[in-house]
């Protein structure tokens, strides 16, 4: 079980109980239009989940997401029953003006923030479905430049609701060193406009492995990765999840490539619990203690 951290870590009892009662757990995908948000649902569902409705002749693209649509499934995470969902969002940037592009987003996080709220004020409070957003998979273009006004203005909207993750698009179009520049580009961006991403939590009283994992998930944010549902064929002959280049092909599940691997690892393993207590803990509670405030109550 190496590599298998997060849950082996909780306190036990409140590990036993999350096991028994499987876990729900809701990302969501943001971003500007072509970016790949819905290929990397796909590509987080292993394909299975999402396919298009008429498979696609090979030279259709995959339609534009045009609502906000969630997709869920049953899976089993070294034994740990967990339902996941990934909400995925129309892109924005398409539009003359974009001012508000962020709206309908911040209102289907809201409106989730309320069903809890709604759900927890009932007599009968055991049967609470969460279906609040855990955490927020922010595209970035692979522009190699600095952030996009957009992209602050709508992060910035976001980052008080949602445990931000920013991810580097595409990666497959940038080389290795250009992630790496891009990458301490988009840290400093993120800084320097007082954007809250998701800290990774770095534990002190741990035994190596777990501590090792912690940074090096830590030291790949924002992760860069490239998404596909299509297999392919490499050079020798093995059957992967990737993309074919002239020069070669780059592998999804290949931590050389990219950090597909690391991300997904991050959201269901070795921090889901984390992203969801802070989710609950900081993020709804100010959300709440705000609504009522301005309720008067
Ligand atoms: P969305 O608008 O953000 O949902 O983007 P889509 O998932 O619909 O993808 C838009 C286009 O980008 C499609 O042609 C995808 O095949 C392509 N695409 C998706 N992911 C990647 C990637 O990681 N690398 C590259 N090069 N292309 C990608
Ligand atoms: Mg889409």
């Amino acid at each position: 079980l190496m590599g298998y951290v997060g849950f082996a870590n909780l306190p036990n009892q409140v590990h036993r109980k999350s096991v028994r009662k499987g876990f729900q757990f809701t990302a969501m995908v943001v971003g500007e239009s072509g970016l790949g948000k819905s290929t990397l649902v796909n590509t987080l569902f292993n394909t299975t989940l999402y396919p298009p409705k008429v498979p696609l002749a090979p030279s259709e693209e995959r339609p534009k997401t045009v609502a906000i649509e969630s997709i869920g499934a049953d899976i089993d995470e070294n034994g740990v029953r967990l339902h996941l969902t990934v909400v995925d969002t129309p892109g924005f940037g398409d539009f003359v003006n974009n001012d508000d592009s962020w709206r309908p987003i911040v209102e289907n996080i809201e409106s989730r923030f309320d069903s809890y709220l709604e759900q927890e004020n009932r007599v009968n409070r055991s049967k609470i479905v969460d279906n609040r957003i855990h955490a927020c998979l922010y595209f970035i273009q692979p522009t190699g430049h600095s952030l996009k006004q957009l992209d602050i203005e709508v992060m910035r909207r976001l980052h008080t609701k949602v445990n931000l993750i920013p991810i580097i698009a595409k990666a497959d179009t940038l080389t290795d060193e250009e992630v790496l520049q891009f990458k301490q580009r988009v840290l400093s961006d993120i800084a320097y406009h007082n954007i809250q991403i998701f800290q990774a939590p770095t534990y002190e009283n741990e035994d190596e492995e777990t501590i090792a994992e912690a940074e090096e998930i830590a030291s790949k944010i924002p992760f860069a990765v490239v998404g596909s549902d299509q297999p392919i064929q490499t050079p020798d002959g093995r059957i992967v999840r990737g993309r074919v280049y002239p020069w070669g092909v780059v592998e999804v599940d290949n931590e050389d490539h990219c950090d597909f691997v690391k991300l997904r690892q991050m959201l269901v393993r070795t921090y889901m619990e984390e992203l969801r207590e802070y989710t609950n803990d900081v993020l709804y509670e100010n959300w709440r203690t705000e609504k009522l405030l301005s309720m008067g109550v």
